[in-house]
């Protein structure tokens, strides 16, 4: 038996009004239209106050939670400038790691009395070789 058709008041209740409307607001001063199945969630950007709008189906969650987490709050543009620069840290942040990891090495290397490990395309020695002719 389908989740809807379990005898319960609520589903009773949902079946007696099929195009029920319910709307109410966000923490974040959203506001949030559930209808037919679907939340509709408009709002404004953290950042730059310009319209944030999403939606979601619910109807596909009827046998489990439909708390999805949180609506967006940023625009698609803040969104994209913040990924950006999440992105760079990131990258800066593996680079300085492995900076310091192989000045670590360099210093160990030092210490055992090893030649320096020689980073990059080995160097060409002898001859170039020749092109094929065919
Ligand atoms: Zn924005």
């Amino acid at each position: 038996m389908a989740i809807k058709a379990y005898p319960t008041r609520v589903n009773h209740e949902r079946r007696e009004n099929p195009n029920r409307l319910r709307t109410w607001r966000t923490a974040s001063g959203g506001v949030v239209t559930q209808f037919w199945g679907m939340r509709i969630y408009c709002g404004r950007c953290r950042d730059c106050n310009a319209p944030v709008t999403t939606r979601r189906n619910i109807s596909a969650h009827n046998w489990g939670m439909t708390q999805l987490g949180r609506w967006p709050e940023l625009c698609g543009e803040c969104r994209a400038v913040k990924d950006a620069e999440r992105k760079r840290r990131q990258v800066e942040s593996v680079r300085e790691l492995r900076r310091k990891r192989s000045e670590k090495e360099r210093v160990q290397r030092g210490n055992l009395g090893l030649p320096p490990v020689r980073t990059g395309r080995p160097r060409k020695t002898g001859p170039t070789p020749k092109p094929l002719d065919l």
